[in-house]
């Protein structure tokens, strides 16, 4: 089996070494024998959705988000097709952001790709800390790392999980991150993936489900450094005891 994996501008959304998170999804479907591409896109070059099976959308900062958002709507039909085909997506904070309608900052409003139905508005403070959340997709809790000024509101969509510790989605509602079909939006920045190791499987494993029309079971990986550290994070931040 293979999987193409598909980063989208990496020299400018890789705020926080986003890009560990390809290294995690490459590892874990090698030590597999699963073997995976990784086709990296720089801003304007063309894209053929329809080669892809997994695509990354990093974080970026304001002016960044800005730069990228114009070519982003050169692809956006391309791009839909793919996400309404049930193509998986992980974006990231101001990847995130852009799979919205718009991002609004007080200097300008960031016209998104409108893929999933939820936007974005600049409000006072940035958002900055851990983050833990409890997700109906994967059984451990997902851990992470916040930084941002927008609030994004996902308009009844479901979300990525409950906020146990954090701020999330806008600092209110208690959710964090979206899920659209096997798309995934989430605020959480850097090694997700490589800290979250069981929301790597769920993208790899609907990947290849996708590709191949039939259940896939991956083969389980010894993930007992990766669980120890998610376990730590948990209790020192939930204040609960893992079950
Ligand atoms: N620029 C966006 C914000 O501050 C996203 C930043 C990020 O990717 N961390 O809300």
């Amino acid at each position: 089996m293979k999987l193409v994996i598909g980063h989208l501008y990496p020299d400018l959304l890789n705020l926080y070494g986003d890009r560990g998170n390809i290294a995690c999804l490459t590892k874990r479907c090698q030590w597999r024998g699963i073997e995976a591409e990784v086709r990296t896109f720089e801003l304007g070059e063309p894209i053929d959705f329809t080669k892809l099976d997994l695509v990354l959308l990093g974080g970026g900062s304001d002016r960044e988000q800005m730069l990228v958002c114009q070519k982003l709507r050169e692809i956006r039909k391309d791009f839909q097709e793919y996400v309404e085909k049930d193509g998986v997506v992980i974006a990231i904070c101001g990847g995130y952001q852009l799979l919205g309608k718009y991002y609004k900052t007080d200097q300008r409003t960031i016209p998104g790709l409108e893929l999933v139905d939820m936007y974005t508005e600049q409000g006072e403070g940035r958002l900055i800390d851990n983050i833990v959340l409890k997700s109906d997709l994967v059984e451990m809790p997902i851990v992470g790392f916040e930084n941002h000024g927008g609030r994004t509101y996902i308009n009844g969509n479901r979300s990525l999980g409950k906020v146990l510790y954090g701020s999330g989605n806008d600092g209110q509602t208690k959710e964090e991150g979206v899920v659209y079909r096997n798309v995934i939006g989430t605020y959480l920045h850097g090694p997700l993936l490589p800290k979250n190791p069981q929301l790597a499987d769920y993208l790899i494993k609907k990947a290849l489900e996708r590709k191949y029309q039939r259940e896939i079971i991956l083969e389980k990986l010894d993930d007992s450094q990766e669980e120890e550290a998610n376990t730590y994070v948990f209790q020192r931040f939930s204040g609960e005891k893992e079950k």
